[in-house]
């Protein structure tokens, strides 16, 4: 099935991006894979940011206000990426996959990889593996969720919208939306915002500032946050892996 441009319709907005084929086959050495995503219902352009409400199950449709052809499927990426790619599906960045000099714009990541040089546009929550390597300032999200056995420190100030901790997290938290500290997740520093919920078994070390002065404090962030141009944040992330080594005999 080919998908035709409507007359009339901007050109493709994204450049040149790199398609998989329709049916990937296994062992293919494309870079990006498809993946099939489940029916979304609410919808925004990342043209126009016209938000609207869509059913079915589809790999692309047309955005009713400004009719820029938009994809809808889910990408993997595999191996080194430079291309554009833009989707209101996901996309996951797998150990092997090396995004540089990139745009991405997706709405969920899934970072297993590398990102750097590249700016990578997330509208709903970017999700942290173990062995994650990024540039802050390359990848923006409001929301974030830190994997099991992934442990990640944020010198530069972390402000985000809902964070969920399944990981360990070393910063201070700034969180406009919920922080969720799951069984088996810490946090060290500090946690700033209007809800925060921890789970039995999980760790808190830090300050913990909650409700309206806690509130007042992301205010301030935030303003603080906004004074970085988002590429002058260059701090590197290097999320290490904390699963124990297989158990040996050699004891
Ligand atoms: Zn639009």
């Amino acid at each position: 099935m080919r998908q035709t441009p409507r007359p009339g319709a901007p050109a493709s907005p994204a450049g040149p991006r790199l398609r998989a084929p329709q049916e990937p086959q296994a062992g293919s050495a494309s870079t990006i894979s498809r993946t099939t995503l489940p029916p979304r219902q609410h919808i925004r352009c990342y043209e126009c940011q016209y938000e609207f409400n869509l059913t079915g199950r589809m790999t692309s449709t047309h955005c009713p206000k400004c009719r820029a052809s938009l994809d809808l499927a889910g990408y993997t990426i595999d191996a080194e990426c430079r291309e554009i790619l833009k989707t209101l599906g996901a996309i996951k960045i797998t150990p092997r996959g090396i995004v540089s000099s990139s745009a991405l714009v997706a709405t969920d990541l899934d970072l297993a990889g590398k990102v750097s040089e590249s700016t990578v546009e997330v509208f709903s929550l970017l999700t942290i593996q173990p062995g994650a390597d990024f540039i802050r300032g390359n990848i923006r999200t409001p929301d974030v969720k830190l994997q099991p056995n992934a442990e990640m420190s944020l010198k530069n100030l972390a402000v985000f919208r809902n964070v969920e901790i399944y990981g360990t997290l070393r910063t201070h938290l700034y969180s406009t939306g919920t922080v969720t500290l799951r069984a088996g997740g810490a946090l060290f520093g500090g946690v700033y915002g209007g809800h925060l919920v921890v789970e039995d078994g999980a760790t808190l070390i830090g300050e913990v500032v909650i409700g309206p002065e806690g509130l007042a404090r992301v205010e301030k962030a935030q303003t603080q946050a906004a004074m970085y141009q988002r590429d002058e944040n260059s701090e590197r992330v290097m999320v290490l892996s904390t699963a124990p080594a297989p158990a040996t005999a050699a004891t």
